[in-house]
């Protein structure tokens, strides 16, 4: 299920408690031409600094399915003439699960 959350710090972190093996779209300002998806324990989404404020400044979508968050990501970017592209921190860790999946 896709969740938004933008200046919802509260649900922002209750949805993490919950889906720390989901992802999350980083949904930059209109003038940030691609959006960035992470998985939800990315150290970047993580940073202490920004701890209270991670949804201040722009939206987080969020899902526990990567397929649905992707087709959300393109419409997302379609309608606001953007892109999105994975971290590649998460790519990486992304890419790995999926073979790991494969071998199985
Ligand atoms: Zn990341």
């Amino acid at each position: 299920m896709v969740q938004r959350f933008f200046k919802n710090e509260v649900g922002y972190e209750d949805w993490f408690s919950k889906n720390p093996e989901g992802l999350v779209l980083n949904v930059y300002e209109e003038n940030v031409t691609t959006d960035k998806l992470h998985l939800a324990n990315c150290f970047h989404l993580r940073a202490e600094g920004e701890e209270g404020r991670r949804t201040n400044s722009y939206e987080k979508v969020c899902s526990d399915s990567a397929e649905e968050l992707m087709v959300e990501a393109t419409r997302i970017g379609i309608k606001r003439n953007k892109v999105w592209a994975w971290c590649p921190h998460c790519k990486k860790k992304f890419d790995e699960k999926a073979a790991r999946f494969l071998k199985l």
